[in-house]
């Protein structure tokens, strides 16, 4: 279960509420609050406020008062020229607070992302549940042999049913162990503070995150990315969703920009006018490594 069922009662209560107001309303962003997105096994994240919309954007960077719309196309080709010309300030007038249940694993490299205000759910006040990220047998892969950063292919049969086992054979001791350890029942009980210390990096944490959307994107282009881990990548990607409801504009100018455009070198980009001119442009002589030629006829591929 990815919701507790008293969270799940209060999300409820809030739909159930709805407040009339005089504030921005990105209609895409609506059907998203209190709505939770299942990730992974136990994870998911959920919108719970936001501020501005692509509108905003466009008042903040013409600095103007009420809705800042000249015309739907008008604030399209305006978004589409801060972004490419890395404007970016009007996108941080647009903001974000999310609920995040995570593996802690995860957690560490999401919390890499400075730019953020963050609120994590505190283990030396409260009990932990019992809930580890196991992966699905397809995410269960082999060390890659190209990268060390990376995974191969999936592993099968006795080899994968031995590490599943152990994943959960190890979480599940551990927590045992935890739980034993923070009992009052009989003895003093450990303090939570301490106790937690034994759990693996796969249990899960939760933490509420507000971020502007210009360092989301940011992050999204990061952990929304192929050289991302998978168990990343999956929240970035269920984010990336709710963006291109909340800012269609933005989001579209950033899949352009950012996601699918790259950065060339000034040496690249002269192999690029050689080539156009009909020059036979190899490795050896394009003034590039093998490493940075192999990476430039990917972004060409
Ligand atoms: C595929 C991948 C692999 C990675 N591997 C490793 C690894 O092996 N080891 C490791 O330690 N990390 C690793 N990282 C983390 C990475 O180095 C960054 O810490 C992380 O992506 C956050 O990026 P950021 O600093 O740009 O983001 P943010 O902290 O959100 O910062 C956004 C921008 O704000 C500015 N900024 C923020 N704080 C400061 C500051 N204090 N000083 C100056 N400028 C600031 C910078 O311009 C920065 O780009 C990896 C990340 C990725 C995506």
């Amino acid at each position: 279960m990815t919701l507790s069922p008293e969270q799940q009662a209060e999300i409820d209560d809030l739909r159930a509420n709805p407040q009339p107001t005089l504030r921005t309303v990105s209609e895409g962003m609506e059907k998203h609050l209190y709505s939770a997105i299942p990730v992974l096994d136990h994870g998911f994240v959920r919108v719970v406020d936001y501020m501005g919309d692509d509108a905003a954007i466009c008042q903040a960077a013409r600095v103007s008062y009420g809705k800042g719309t000249k015309s739907v196309q008008n604030d399209e080709g305006l978004i589409r020229y801060l972004m490419r010309h890395w404007h970016s300030t009007p996108f941080e007038m647009c903001e974000i607070k999310l609920h995040v249940k995570l593996p802690v694993f995860v957690a560490r490299q999401w919390i890499r992302h400075r730019t953020a205000n963050v609120n994590e759910y505190s283990a030396r006040y409260s009990i932990l549940d019992r809930e580890f990220y196991i992966p699905a047998p397809e995410a269960l892969a082999a060390q890659s042999v190209v990268n060390n950063q990376g995974r191969g292919e999936a592993l099968e049969g006795e080899e994968a049913d031995r590490v599943l086992r152990y994943l959960r054979d190890d979480a599940m001791r551990a927590y045992d162990h935890y739980e034993e350890m923070i009992s009052q029942e009989g003895q003093k009980g450990l303090a939570r503070e301490l106790a937690r210390m034994n759990l693996p990096a796969n249990v899960y944490t939760q933490w509420y995150w507000k971020v502007d959307l210009h360092n989301l994107l940011h992050f999204l282009r990061l952990r929304a990315d192929a050289h991302a881990q998978y168990e990343i990548r999956v929240y970035a990607d269920a984010i990336c969703d709710v963006v291109a409801d909340w800012v269609p504009f933005a989001y579209k100018a950033f899949e352009d920009y950012r996601m699918g455009g790259a950065t060339l070198s000034a040496t690249a980009l002269d192999c690029v006018r050689r080539m156009l001119k009909g020059e036979a442009v190899t490795q050896e002589n394009s003034g590039m490594s093998k490493g940075e030629w192999r990476e430039f006829m990917g972004v060409l591929a």
